[in-house]
């Protein structure tokens, strides 16, 4: 009898279910019927491209077995396949000669633009402005798309602590609230409302997880956090992207636990998968499954394909696991279809999203691409998102704006006559050379006396993508030039920093400083004429201690991208005031690395509650507590008061609602836009809470003179953490609240959770 019910129950539950399947998910199961397990295996195999695709097959890169792959229809996935020439050549293959024409999605890193580059991604971010983030997305996504590609390997999404981690350039910095709503931004600007509209195209959310953890910044070193860490830190903007509807996910070339991440079950079934109910696909890192052997974490590369295939990574990019053991584990008993089953029918599904099956070369119109890319409304795009990238980081004797006409400006600097460098690192589609210096720039702006010197290169040499960047260490040959141009300026505007490419993928640092000479030419400078503006140029956070306490103007203008020189001489010139706030805290020396303002209080803070004193306590030695420039800071040329902070006095904390207000006023004489900020503490926890978190914030406007009251809300939300068993969870007590304009807050009240 349980037999013959448990049998109805199921054949029940079939046909509910295929009732309930969408359009989309009813022709996946069709196509998947169809498929032979080699076609299928074949979907979840990625090859990178060649450069030219419809030329002769190239030397090397196994061509010939990938061209052969392409038309036995074992291939789901390029990568690196640029133009539309080259893309629809590839595609014309497999939809052509391959035996069910399933159309190729092709993917690309597309971090922050195509060929019209916007400002890498931690300058985006330090604008705080989600729609102009969102807007920076959808150009990136739409130049992509006219060139046909139609999948970005972006946003990457790792929280960034370390300075000395390359690619803290590539992410959203150090807070995860703020890296979720930028998450979300970024997912939602790539994919738009409609992912099938031709200047769309799909996300994936990057690395999971834990990569900006590798311990010492050091490039693909092992990850060792806390539970706690993970969870609160790490996770919430890739919960946020997965919440946003991001279309696929990359793991990450870390190990966590011992595990490498694309082996890692509880990641990508439990929390990915399962909680999160994420229904896109997986893609592995470059040949990351490959790497599981080099971990030691698997035999061999069949070992490998298993471990990962049933961890839940579901396309294998570029090391052969999948496409040369997959067939054989699942004859050999060694692993279920189904897992193959999953994992093709969420790749399908993508594709069915993108469109791709009712027009497989719907991303290759070579008029559109003509059109599309580098258009005057991309370059306007990307000049407003680059000026509102820019930090005033610190702005005394009121050297900026500089005036308009009348004055002798000094510009020194290599950087500031480079048109490579400001590009930054990761580019896909544009060509070197391509950016506005700061110099043509400057030269835009006729009133004054423009002199320009270099000073000392930065790099030496060759300095194209992938070769490591030479640092100038030696010659100082230009200096006497530097020097007589400063002497002869009222102002010297010093263009100082990183080469585009000392950050970025495998670029890890342990020194902070302006690199090779220039720290000796900012000083030589400083000697003969102190009215120095420092611009900076750089992928990360800087340690730039002597030149914050000598130099009264400093302004971090990290790489912008193809509008650099407009963005920083509007921005000089005062023709924009700057609004930009720093997404990672800056520190004094590389020793406080990683430094951040969402810390723990210790059971030794300084100071000690109560003003006890202590003999041994939480601090180092030899340098102050307090970062350079902290997190959230960053300054415009008028000022802003906050004043009137209200906090609901208490509310219920199974269904909190706590409302917070504060009045800011432009108490300067300019119009000025300013991010106000709230923070809160949570004064005890079952598991301890970090003396500030983010929980809110507004970028306003405000003409001079000009109050505005803002208004914030506290829920379950913001106020909960999760805790140790991954639950999220709130709890009663005392809160702080903290509101300014940067985490260096200046009004705090609190209120209680009953
Ligand atoms: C990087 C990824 C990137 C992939 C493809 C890897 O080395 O870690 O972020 O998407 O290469 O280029």
């Amino acid at each position: 009898f349980f037999a013959v019910l448990t049998f109805f129950i199921s054949c029940k539950n079939t046909s509910a279910q295929k009732e309930n399947l969408s359009e989309i998910d009813q022709k996946v199961a069709d196509l998947l019927a169809k498929m032979t397990l080699e076609e299928k295996v074949g979907q979840m195999n990625q090859y990178n491209g060649f450069w030219n695709v419809t030329g002769p097959a190239p030397e090397g890169g196994n061509a010939e077995k990938k061209y052969e792959d392409l038309r036995k229809g074992y291939v789901g996935s390029m990568l690196n396949v640029r133009g539309v020439e080259n893309v629809r050549a590839v595609q014309k293959i497999v939809v052509e000669e391959s035996r069910l024409g399933i159309p190729l999605i092709i993917g690309s890193d597309v971090i922050h633009g195509y060929k019209t580059l916007a400002p890498i991604p931690l300058a985006e971010a330090a604008s705080w402005d989600l729609e102009a983030i969102k807007t920076s997305s959808g150009v990136a996504a739409a130049e992509a798309a006219a060139t046909g590609v139609n999948w970005t390997f972006a946003p990457n999404v790792d929280i960034g602590r370390d300075a000395r981690w390359g690619r803290v350039m590539e992410g959203a910095g150090e807070d995860p609230y703020l890296g979720a709503k930028i998450a979300t931004a970024r997912v939602t600007g790539f994919q738009g409302d409609d992912l099938s509209a031709v200047n769309t195209i799909a996300a994936c959310a990057k690395h999971f997880a834990a990569y900006g953890f590798s311990e010492s910044g050091k490039e693909y070193n092992t990850v060792d956090i806390g539970t706690s860490t993970l969870y609160n830190m790490v996770l919430p903007p890739f919960k946020a992207a997965s919440d946003a509807g991001v279309k696929t996910f990359m793991n990450s070339f870390n190990e966590l636990n011992g595990i490498p991440a694309t082996a890692d079950k509880f990641l990508q079934r439990d929390i990915l998968k399962g909680k999160w109910g994420f229904e896109g696909f997986v893609i592995s890192d470059w040949a990351s499954i490959g790497e599981l052997v080099v971990w030691g974490h698997a035999a061999d590369l069949k070992d490998a394909a298993k471990k990962a295939v049933t961890a839940g990574s579901d396309m294998d990019m570029e090391a052969n696991a999948y496409i040369d053991h997959l067939v054989q584990l699942v004859k050999g008993g060694e692993i279920d279809e189904s897992l193959i089953d999953d994992a093709v029918s969420r790749i399908l599904k993508v594709k069915y999203e993108l469109g791709l099956f009712d027009d497989p070369y719907k991303y290759c119109d070579a008029e559109r691409e003509k059109t599309v890319i580098g258009s005057k409304a991309h370059n306007d795009a990307v000049l407003d998102m680059a000026k509102k990238s820019i930090v005033l980081l610190k702005n005394e004797n009121n050297l900026l704006p500089l005036k308009k006409e009348g004055q002798k400006i000094g510009l020194i600097g290599a950087l500031a006559n480079d048109k490579n460098s400001p590009l930054g690192s990761w580019r896909i589609g544009s060509d070197d050379n391509t950016a506005v210096s700061v110099l043509e720039g400057m030269q835009a702006y006729k009133g004054n006396k423009l002199t320009y010197a270099k000073g000392a290169d930065v790099a030496l040499g060759d300095t194209q993508f992938i070769n490591e960047v030479i640092i100038n260490k030696t010659d100082k040959s230009g200096f006497s030039d530097a020097l007589k141009v400063a002497k002869n300026a009222d102002v010297v505007v010093m263009v100082l920093g990183e080469h585009g490419f000392q950050t970025g993928e495998g670029r890890s640092r342990t020194d902070l400083q302006l690199p090779g000479v220039q720290q000796e030419l900012l000083e030589a400078v400083y000697k003969v004429n102190p009215n120095i503006v420092l611009v900076l140029n750089n992928g990360r956070p800087l340690a730039i201690s002597w030149a914050a306490e000598n130099i009264p103007t400093i302004v971090e203008a990290w790489h912008l991208g193809t509008q650099t020189g407009n963005a920083v001489a509007q921005v000089l010139y005062g023709d924009y005031n700057p609004s930009g706030k720093l997404p990672m805290s800056f520190p004094r020396n590389v020793g406080q690395v990683p430094i951040y303002y969402n810390y723990k209080n210790t059971g030794r803070p300084d100071p000690y509650p109560d003003n006890a004193q202590m003999v041994f306590w939480s601090h180092f030695t030899d340098v102050e507590k307090t970062p350079l420039f902290p997190f959230g800071h960053g300054l415009s040329y008028t000022e802003f008061a906050y004043s009137n902070l209200k906090v609901d006095d208490s509310s219920n904390a199974s269904n909190p609602k706590i409302n917070v207000s504060v009045n800011v006023t432009n108490t300067g004489k300019v119009d000025g836009k300013e991010v106000v900020q709230l923070y809160i503490r949570d004064l005890v926890g079952s598991v301890t809470r970090p003396v500030k978190e983010l929980k809110g914030f507004e970028l306003i406007s405000l003409k001079a003179g000009e109050s505005k009251t803002i208004n914030f809300t506290l829920d379950k939300e913001t106020l909960g953490f999760y805790n140790n068993n991954g639950e999220f969870i709130i709890e009663q007590g005392d809160f702080k609240v903290f509101v300014g304009g940067s985490s260096n807050t200046s009004l705090e009240s609190d209120f209680k959770l009953n």
